[in-house]
């Protein structure tokens, strides 16, 4: 039950009921920051759910508060929710819907439902009660229709200063729901909108105007995330003594929490500001454009959040399963190339010494991508970690002294002797390889200790990966100072090679056999971002 879908279930009722001509959704983002994985849920149910029922689904910029808001973060809101293959059917700005809700305000005046309030936010705050309490009357309760609309009227023009007097609703100073005991419906803010420019100095408050935004494009199901669920009868009494024609339904669901990770703009933002990431798409973070640039698929992100249904609670969820979801899309589709990541170089003594081309496939199991030529020769390039002086044990299924590997795709090689600089340290492997045991001959008289990949070392390009882990530390201590809980080894660089020609590679996201899923940078070809390693460390 935890799992399903829930909202899905009462759209099915609805539409069997006839409630509706068409099913509408939007995914409703304030232009205050970029995206992060969180939102990914609300975009991908959106989206899924009205599409599943012929519906349409709205991008909203739910632009109220000009103070906050920047079209920087428009144009990065409407990148990512493209990226994520969650294309919208109309976009629209609520400051475009300002005119109308100021009329609507206005019939609440006139409906003695509404009054301008001169209290101080700070006065508002302590005569509203609590809940054991209730809140003390305004002074201005009991204005006059007329003084109410000529202040109000004087309000959007401009004759006070900022703060000096709210629209409020008059609702029930002693409702049990604090959010009923006269809300704030407008505010004096002499600020430039970036949309609007300089034609308001009041703005609507989010819960005046979310219901009207939502009446006003006839959204049919408006989701949102369960902090508002107190808010929902405010949100029908708006819509209701607003007069609008279509009527909205507010359903709650809950957020998507994801274990040891910094999700929430606002904390996102302070380590964009404090330097500690290199911007908002940095790919330790779970922000929309750091997933991207660290090269997690837009299918996983699906997958992901489908799996795990759009719950009414909010239960925390590891990234691990994301991670998971991508070696799932990846693994048939990203090609397999050889690359090593810290290289130790090795001789083959008994080469001829010209190059060979190896004719091997970008992938066993997927034909469709192709092959190329990997260069075979007598300098190459393995994994440092594949070789050890001596075999340890019966278990190491690596490379060692006297003991004989296969190279992936090419043939078996055995080790002679090292060389060692002056601090004692491996520094190249003199090997010899044994020209009958090509990779698909038929050979079969020894078998070898291992397998292991090699990059030839003449046609090497350098490539600069990074590798990421998570920015905290696994069991930080929550109420710590931020410093004591990153994770220093949440970004280490690794200078490597990779093999050279791969133009035939189409896709950004490839596999480095045996090392893991990368993406290459989209500014700088020599630079790779691991994406996942090939198995999951987590227990
Ligand atoms: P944040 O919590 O990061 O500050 P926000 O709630 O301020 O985000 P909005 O732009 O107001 O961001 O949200 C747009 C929509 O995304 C809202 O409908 C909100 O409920 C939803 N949303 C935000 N965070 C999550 C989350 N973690 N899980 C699911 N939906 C979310
Ligand atoms: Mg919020």
């Amino acid at each position: 039950m935890e799992n399903r879908n829930f909202i899905r279930t009462i759209i099915e009722e609805d539409v069997k009921a006839k409630k509706h001509d068409r099913i509408a959704t939007r995914f409703p983002p304030e232009p205050n920051g970029f995206l992060h994985l969180g939102h990914a849920r609300s975009i991908i149910m959106n989206y899924t759910l009205a599409k599943d029922f012929q519906g349409t689904f709205n991008l909203r910029f739910d632009d109220t508060n000009p103070l906050k808001e920047d079209t920087l973060f428009i144009e990065a809101i409407k990148e990512d929710i493209t990226w994520l293959q969650c294309p919208w059917d109309e976009l629209f700005y609520a400051s475009d819907y300002f005119d109308e809700m100021y009329a609507r305000a206005h019939r609440l005046i006139d409906q003695g439902l509404a009054y301008v309030c001169d209290l101080s936010a700070e006065q508002i705050k302590e005569t509203r009660g609590d809940l054991k309490t209730p809140g003390t009357p305004s002074p201005y309760r009991n204005r006059s229709i007329e003084e109410n609309k000529a202040l109000f009227i004087a309000m959007k023009e401009g004759q006070f200063p900022d703060g000096a007097r709210v629209l409020r609703a008059k609702i029930d100073m002693a409702s049990p729901n604090m959010n009923l005991r006269d809300p704030v419906l407008y505010r004096i803010q002499h600020a430039y909108h970036f949309n609007t420019k300089d034609a308001w100095c009041i703005y609507p408050m989010y819960d005046f105007a979310h219901p009207l935004e939502d009446a006003i494009e006839g959204i049919t199901h408006s989701l949102c995330s369960l902090e508002f669920e107190d808010h929902r009868p405010l949100y029908d009494w708006c819509v209701q003594h607003t007069q609008m024609p279509k009527v909205p339904r507010q359903i709650e669901f809950g957020k998507l929490r994801i274990a040891n990770e910094i999700m929430g703009k606002r904390y996102i933002k302070q380590l964009v500001d404090n330097g500690v990431v290199s911007g908002w798409d940095d790919p330790r973070l779970v922000t929309l454009s750091g997933l991207r640039k660290r090269g997690i698929p837009p299918q996983a992100i699906h997958q992901f959040i489908q799996a795990l249904g759009l719950p009414k609670s909010q239960g925390e969820t590891e990234l691990e399963m994301l991670f998971e979801a991508t070696r799932d899309v990846l693994g048939t589709a990203a090609p397999r190339v050889h690359a090593i990541l810290d290289p130790i170089k090795v001789t083959l003594i008994n080469h001829p010494g010209t190059l060979e081309p190896l004719d091997v496939p970008f992938h066993k199991d997927n034909e469709a991508l192709g092959s190329r030529n990997l260069p075979f020769g007598p300098t190459l390039y393995i994994e440092r970690e594949d070789f050890i002086e001596e075999k340890p044990n019966k278990k190491w299924k690596r490379w060692a002294l006297g003991i004989e590997v296969r190279l992936m795709h090419a043939y078996f090689i055995k080790a002679e002797s090292v060389v060692k600089n002056d601090r004692g340290e491996i520094v190249e492997i003199k090997a010899t390889y044994d020209v009958l045991t090509k990779s698909g001959s038929d050979f079969n008289e020894r078998k070898p200790n291992g397998t292991i990949h090699f990059v030839e070392a003449s046609t090497a390009v350098p490539i600069t990966v990074h590798l990421y882990d998570s920015l905290l530390l696994p069991d930080h201590d929550k109420d710590a100072p931020l410093e004591s809980k990153l994770n220093p080894q949440s970004l280490v660089t690794l200078q490597g090679v990779i093999e050279p020609h791969l133009e035939g590679v189409t896709t950004p996201q490839v596999q480095f056999t045996r090392l893991g899923y990368f993406k290459r940078d989209e500014q700088d070809e020599s630079v790779y971002h691991r994406i996942v390693p090939l198995k999951s460390s987590f227990k």
